[in-house]
């Protein structure tokens, strides 16, 4: 294949792309924005799954150094009732498929698997351009450009390429998040480390619910769910994290102390992410020359799958550039008629988790899902 592939964006997903490209003896280019690896902390744990992330995993030839970051006991699970009742507790047997690793880690294991100066950092995509006959041009935030025969959009959410294929953009999903960290838990907050137990916490009722994580060294991280408008976090003054924390804890009174410890004894400031999606079944028309993957192609609310996902792809399009390496089109067309309904299936069923653990019937909907079990037979 003599053409080099331009991929934006060093996230999970355009690091497998580069990287399975690279064991298969194909050139490749990843623009990042961000200045460093280090420049932007790169939060929480990923479960990988055995169905797809660790799919990925083997096809850019990293599992064993995969196993290598993966942090035992924590695909233990406990779903807890807001007055601190253990209504379900599943602990670590090694058995789960799912094993969680620290998110930076795993970016990292991609990045030294990589040919020095792949990535070009500091490298943020302004704008995106077709020239025709499959060729692009890319133009950076310093004004300059690149121009590639194929150009590959991992750059996630607020996709810079997405414009030339598709003129879909992410919505607000009616749901936000708040994300707090609790350092060295054992000793400086045990009744909170207690009930988060060895891997994931849920403590959940209609329309909110604290999710939290068990993470390396005695690190709780909580992500505090709430389905409300945007307009009403815009009340909320994040610029000040003492009232920002009393305003999202009063949406959580009357919840055992233990679980609001995971919020009002926070160590780092709350920062609010909005969740947005793009519709499920978001896709395109073939464009020569040019494809997505991951969150640009195919933006969920969280449910434990988009960075699986987007390894997924990742992989699968290099897989798909090695076994044409002479017809681009025929190597994309194959990679998108997989990765489409893929990505509709998990938005669809992300959606439905997010009824069972948000909508009127939980906790007992994610306990029977939890269980396998219809609740009273
Ligand atoms: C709160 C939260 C929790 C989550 N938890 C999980 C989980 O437990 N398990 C899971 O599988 N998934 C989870 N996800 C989803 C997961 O984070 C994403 O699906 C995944 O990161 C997508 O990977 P990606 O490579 O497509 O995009 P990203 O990880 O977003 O990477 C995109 C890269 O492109 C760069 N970039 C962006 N714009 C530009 C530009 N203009 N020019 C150049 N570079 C650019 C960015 O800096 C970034 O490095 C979670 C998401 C959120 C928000």
């Amino acid at each position: 294949m003599t053409t080099h592939v331009t991929i934006i964006g060093a996230g999970l997903g355009g690091l497998t792309l580069a990287r399975v490209l690279h064991v298969n003896g194909i050139p490749s280019t990843v623009y990042e924005a961000e200045s460093s690896p280090t420049a932007r902390a790169q939060g929480g744990m990923l479960d990988i799954h055995d169905y797809n992330g660790q799919l990925a995993l083997q096809a850019a030839g990293l599992m064993d150094e995969f196993r290598g970051l993966i942090l035992e006991g924590r695909e233990a699970t406990r779903l807890l009732d807001r007055d601190g009742t253990v209504l379900f507790e599943k602990a670590d047997d090694g058995t789960g498929g799912r094993p969680e690793v620290q998110r930076g880690e795993l970016r990292q294991l991609l990045l030294d698997s990589l040919p020095a100066g792949t990535v070009r950092w500091g490298h943020k995509v302004s704008g995106t351009r077709a020239l025709g006959e499959g060729r692009h041009e890319v133009t950076f935030a310093d004004g300059s450009t690149v121009v590639t025969g194929l150009l590959v959009g991992a750059d996630g959410a607020w996709s810079r390429v997405r414009p030339l294929l598709s003129t879909a953009t992410p919505e607000y999903t009616g749901m936000s998040s708040v994300e707090t960290y609790l350092f060295d838990a054992d000793t400086r907050h045990p009744a909170a480390a207690k009930a988060v137990g060895d891997g994931a916490l849920f403590a959940l009722m209609p329309g909110k619910g604290l999710t939290a994580h068990r993470e390396k060294g005695g690190t709780l991280h909580t992500y505090a769910m709430l389905a409300r408008p945007q307009d009403w976090f815009a009340n909320i003054d994040f610029t000040d994290p003492a009232a920002a924390t009393a305003r999202i804890t009063a949406e959580f009174a009357g919840w055992a102390p233990e679980l609001t410890a995971l919020i009002t004894d926070t160590d780092t400031a709350p920062v609010l992410r909005p969740l947005n999606a793009l519709p499920a079944e978001h896709r395109w028309d073939r464009v020569p020359g040019v494809t997505l993957l991951g969150d640009a192609a195919h933006l969920a609310a969280p449910n434990g799958e988009g960075a699986n996902l987007a390894m997924l792809d990742g992989a699968e399009l290099g897989q798909a550039l090695a076994a044409h390496p002479d017809d681009l089109e025929t190597a994309l067309t194959e990679y998108e008629r997989a990765m489409f309904p893929r990505s509709t299936e998990a938005a669809t069923e992300g959606a439905e988790l997010y009824e069972f653990m948000f909508g009127a019937t939980t906790p007992h909907g994610l306990l029977d899902m939890f269980t396998g079990e219809e609740r009273g037979e």
